[in-house]
């Protein structure tokens, strides 16, 4: 491994001072410097050396660079916030908002741990390390920390030397080659490759030296060779040699399935010279003087790399059969591909710009940038480009923290309580509270990027409600709140139907049938439609709510086991309705709401039975509540001034039935009840009770019926059915 050469804060300044004239400017930087050397003092790195070491070097790295002043001194000062006793405030007041905001980004990216190796992929992590620093020149400045960390990596546990090398690979490389600074880059990637397998690195480091010195030969003397044709032809140009780094040796190996020696590529030249034509002239006499392999010619001037890297790529077969591979740039060319997006950034001196056109400025690069972040090598096509582009980082994520700094991403519009359910889900159902960023917030408050979340929960918390489906964001959170809403309904649905079965059990029992025999759910089923339930538990529930009362459920059992209708005549009907003399039910008050009162306080007038479509008024009774009369009921016309205005609530629930009272008058038949009984049924229209007589004729039968039914439209469509009957003169909905 190479030593780290040590820097002085002289290395640092003229470094600085081949790009950096301003007076005031180079005092910055020297205060910060003077600044990191008292905040630091006493403190020591894991190397045993004095911590503003690791400043200096970070400084040095960003000068060489070329970033702007501002940078510089937020490198010198990026531990100080976080290390020292400074307060933000002191910061301010010393250098400025611009330096302190950069230093705080740089220690609030510095927290974030990225866990989780399974569950956030690599992509998502500097997606995540992105949206956080939001400018380049705080990227720039963890680059050049991490690299200096990389740099002294061996004075770290085995184990932290693991665990930082594959976030670099995955995380810091990946951001480096993306902007296009390829020397941090190759040598982020080889340190890691050292850390990560050591082996296969000193292999490739021995075959590589193996070599070196011949190669070194015949790259000399194609580097002559050139500079002779060039010469000829007048153009100018640096001619120099260059090694590939071990880590893209190994890659190209592993990737293309190659053994060392057949790795083409190794002898590599650039030619660096002043002008795009003298580019394509160079170009021109190297393929007129070698013989150049076809399909490795590559343009990158007319078509620049994404990172904004141009270059022309050529392959040839040099003397003695040795193939080199040869680039061709202009001295521009050759800045932005080694320091990238860094170049393209570096600092401008004399450029003073008011203070909303330089931040213009700051925003168009920045937009730029993000394209470059944000292109996928994989999916090169221009449309899903820019969708996956708009959707990751303009639309759909932020990326919010636990107390712990795990991240955790979520889409935009999220809420805490999406964040609980992306932790745990028992933690999501007993959240009672959250804090972001300290401070006590409601659970429907939009999250963005950065916020620290801290989800309070209680295993006392009575869990979800259905106004949460209203808050929450993700489809996980929503799906998990509606699985534990639905399984509490069914919970308590099979609380009430168990009473049901009690219910009907005992009525069973009191009128002396065999409880076991009819409580067969095989003797059940076949009545399920006449009852208007479809299942087990909605008949139970329906018998413990007494929508269905146990007399009908009854009646319906015996008459479905006797097969035949029975056959009555007028008198044995009238006897039958004497002896089941018919108690009419109290529709439960519950489930019934009218919008603007308390559900408490309301109940449906029994004379004429409202049911949902009806036009209904209501009527505040003496210390009863408020009675609910359909409009035209007789009984409240003359009742103006206790009238008040209500209405059906939309949400009424599905479950509940309504009472309706009918009379059918009919020409009386043989089978004329057992028709009338099975047509409620088929249209499940529940019935609750019916009463029949011969009037003194003894022609016309009259039949009171009570039907349960959902609506209006059931009911009408119901009364419908009842008059094809044949024999049907009239049916009426009748008010008592
Ligand atoms: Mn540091």
């Amino acid at each position: 491994m190479k030593r780290v050469k040590n820097v002085s804060e002289q290395d640092i300044l003229n470094q600085v001072s081949t790009y950096i004239h301003s007076e005031s400017s180079i005092e910055m930087i020297k205060k910060a410097m003077k600044v990191a050397n008292e905040m630091h003092a006493g403190q020591f790195r894991k190397s045993g050396e004095p911590y503003v070491v690791h400043v200096l070097q970070v400084a040095y790295i960003l000068a060489q660079l070329e970033t702007g002043p501002s940078t510089i001194c937020a490198g010198l000062l990026h531990d100080v916030l976080e290390d020292c006793d400074c307060t933000r405030e002191q910061m301010v007041e010393m250098f400025g908002e611009e330096i302190t905001y950069l230093v705080e980004s740089v220690t609030k990216i510095g927290k974030l741990q990225f866990k989780d190796e399974k569950e956030y992929q690599a992509n998502n992590h500097r997606k995540i390390f992105i949206a956080m620093a939001k400018d380049i020149r705080v990227i720039l400045i963890k680059l050049a920390d991490r690299l200096h960390n990389m740099r002294t990596l061996e004075f770290q546990s085995e184990e932290k030397q693991k665990k930082i090398a594959e976030e670099t690979m995955a995380v810091y490389a990946p951001i480096a080659h993306r902007l296009g600074i390829s020397d941090i880059k190759n040598e982020l990637e080889d340190l890691c490759f050292y850390y990560l397998q050591r082996d296969k690195y000193y292999e490739i480091a021995h075959l590589v030296s193996m070599k070196q010195s011949e190669r070194n030969e015949q790259v000399q003397e194609m580097i002559e060779n050139i500079k002779g044709y060039l010469e000829v032809e007048g153009i100018e140009a640096r001619i120099f040699g260059r090694s590939k780094h071990l880590y893209s040796i190994y890659k190209k190996m592993v990737t293309k399935n190659k053994r060392f020696d057949e790795i083409l590529d190794l002898l590599a030249i650039r030619i660096v010279t002043k002008t795009e034509t003298n580019c394509y002239e160079i170009l021109g006499i190297i393929h007129a003087a070698y013989k150049p392999i076809p399909g490795r010619f590559k343009d990158y001037i007319a078509m620049p790399k994404m990172n904004m890297y141009q270059s022309l790529h050529t392959t040839i077969v040099g003397e003695g059969g040795n193939i080199f591979e040869v680039q061709i740039r202009t001295e521009e060319m050759d800045m932005v591909a080694e320091k990238g997006v860094a170049a393209h950034w570096s600092y401008k001196e004399g450029k003073s710009l008011p203070s909303n056109e330089e931040q213009k400025e700051i925003e168009d690069k920045l937009a730029w940038f993000r394209e470059i972040i944000n292109f996928n090598e994989e999916a090169e096509e221009a449309v899903d480009y820019m969708n996956s582009l708009k959707q990751d980082i303009f639309e759909a994520n932020v990326y919010v923290m636990s107390p712990m700094g795990r991240v955790i991403d979520l889409p935009n519009g999220a809420t805490p309580l999406d964040f609980a359910y992306r932790i745990h889900t028992e933690v999501g159902h007993q959240t009672v509270g959250a804090t972001v960023n300290g401070v006590i917030v409601p659970l429907n408050t939009k999250l963005k990027t950065g916020d620290v979340v801290n989800i309070r929960t209680s295993k006392q918390s009575n869990g979800p409600s259905e106004d949460w489906l209203k808050i929450v964001k993700t489809a996980q959170a929503k799906n998990k709140i509606r699985s534990f809403l639905a399984k509490r309904d069914m919970e308590q649905k099979q609380k009430v139907a168990d009473k049901g079965v009690e219910m009907l059990r005992d009525e069973l029992r009191r009128r002396g049938y065999d409880d076991k025999e009819y409580m067969d759910p095989k003797k059940l089923e076949p009545i399920y439609g006449q009852c208007a339930v479809s299942n087990y538990l909605d008949f139970m529930y329906a018998i413990a709510v007494k929508s269905l009362s146990t007399q009908a459920v009854i009646e319906k059992l015996i008459s479905a086991s006797q097969k035949k209708p029975v056959m009555m005549d007028t008198e044995s009907l009238n006897e039958y309705y004497q002896e089941h003399k018919y108690t009419p039910k109290k529709i439960s008050k519950s489930g019934i709401v009218v919008t603007g009162i308390d559900s408490m306080m309301i109940e449906l007038a029994g004379c004429c039975s409202p049911i949902p479509g009806d036009d209904i008024v209501g009527y505040v009774t003496k210390g009863k509540g408020v009675k609910v009369h359909r409009k035209e009921c007789p009984n409240v016309q003359n009742e103006k001034a206790r009238l008040i205005d209500v209405s059906w609530d939309e949400n009424i629930l599905k479950e509940h039935k309504y009472r309706a009272d009918l009379v059918v008058t009919a020409t009386d038949r043989n089978f004329l009840l057992s028709d009338i009984v099975t047509m409620v049924g088929q249209c499940k229209a529940g019935m609750s009770g019916i009463n029949g007589q011969v009037l003194d004729d003894k022609i016309t039968a009259v039949f009171k019926l009570q039907i349960n039914v959902d609506d209006r439209e059931h009911l009408e469509n119901t009364m419908a059915n009842l008059k094809k009957i044949p024999s049907v003169v009239e049916v009426e909905r009748v008010i008592h």
